[in-house]
C-alpha cells in the first residue's frame, strides 16, 4: 500500500469559528494505482492533497504514506518525506521563472544533496523523458504552458518518487497541451509510478483505473450516472 488515510479530518479556524473541511475521509492506494479525484469547487480536494504531500496536516486520523505513519512526523521529517518519496504537480507550474528549466528540475536534487555531476546528468534525464531534451537551457517565460507543465512533472519525477500527486495538472492548458500531459501521465503510471489527480474533467478522470468523489468534505466511490 503506498497511501492509506484513516478518518481524517481537516479544519480551519475562521476567527473563532471552526470550519470543517475534511470529514472523516478513509481511503487507500495500492502502490502502481492510477485514481483520480473528483468534486465541486470549494470541496476539500486542494486540502486533502496537500495533507497527502506533506505540505500541511490534518486536524486528526492517521496518514500512512508506503507504510509510515506521517501524522507523528516532524516538520523535518515531513520536508525530508517530501524530497523522497513524493513528486508535487501544481495547476499553475510553479517554477521559478529566473532559472532554467535544467536549474528548475536540479533543484530538488540540491535539496537532498546529490553533487552537482550527477545532478546534471538525473535532471538531463527527467527532461528527456518528457520530451524536452531541447529545451533544457529555455527560462519558463520561453516555454508554451504545455512544456511548462511538462517541466514540472520532469521537477516532480527527478527523486524517483514513491508517488506522483497532481491539483489538477491540465487546468491552465490548451485543450492538445493537456491531452499531451495526460499521456504523460499515462506513460509514467505504465511505467509503475502511482498516481493520484485531482481534475474537473471527466474525460481525464475516465483515463484513471478508479475515481473517487469529494463533496463537501466528505469522500465517496465513483456514482453511477
Ligand atoms: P477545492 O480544491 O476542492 O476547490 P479547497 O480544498 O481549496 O477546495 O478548499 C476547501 C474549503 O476550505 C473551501 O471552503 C475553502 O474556502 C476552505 N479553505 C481552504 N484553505 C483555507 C485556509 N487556509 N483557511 C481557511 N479556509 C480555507
Ligand atoms: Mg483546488
Amino acid at each position: 500500500m503506498i497511501l492509506e488515510l484513516k478518518d481524517i479530518c481537516k479544519d480551519y479556524l475562521q476567527g473563532k469559528m471552526v470550519i470543517p473541511v475534511l470529514k472523516h475521509i478513509d481511503f487507500q492506494m495500492e502502490q502502481g494505482e492510477y485514481v483520480a479525484i473528483m468534486g465541486p469547487s470549494g470541496s476539500g480536494k486542494t486540502t486533502l492533497m496537500n495533507i497527502v504531500g506533506c505540505l500541511d496536516q490534518a486536524t486528526s486520523g492517521q496518514l500512512f504514506l508506503d507504510g509510515q505513519d506521517i501524522s507523528k512526523c516532524t516538520e523535518n521529517e515531513m520536508s525530508d518525506l517530501r524530497l523522497k518519496k513524493i513528486g508535487f504537480v501544481f495547476q499553475n507550474f510553479q517554477l521559478l521563472s529566473r532559472q532554467t528549466a535544467l536549474e528548475n528540475v536540479e533543484l530538488p536534487l540540491t535539496y537532498a544533496g546529490v553533487a552537482k555531476k550527477e545532478r546534471r546528468e538525473r535532471a538531463l534525464q527527467a527532461l528527456t523523458r518528457v520530451g524536452l531534451e531541447d529545451r533544457v537551457n529555455f527560462q519558463p517565460n520561453q516555454l508554451s504552458g504545455g512544456q511548462k507543465q511538462r517541466v514540472a512533472i520532469a521537477r516532480a519525477l527527478v527523486n524517483r518518487p514513491k508517488i506522483l500527486l497532481a491539483d489538477e495538472p491540465t487546468g491552465a492548458l490548451d485543450s492538445t497541451s493537456g491531452e499531451q500531459v495526460m499521456e504523460l501521465f499515462q506513460s509514467l503510471n505504465d511505467e509503475g509510478v502511482s498516481v493520484l489527480m485531482i481534475t474537473h474533467d471527466s474525460e481525464i478522470a475516465a483515463k484513471a483505473q478508479r475515481k473517487v468523489i469529494i463533496r463537501d468534505g466528505i469522500m465517496k466511490k465513483e456514482e453511477q450516472p
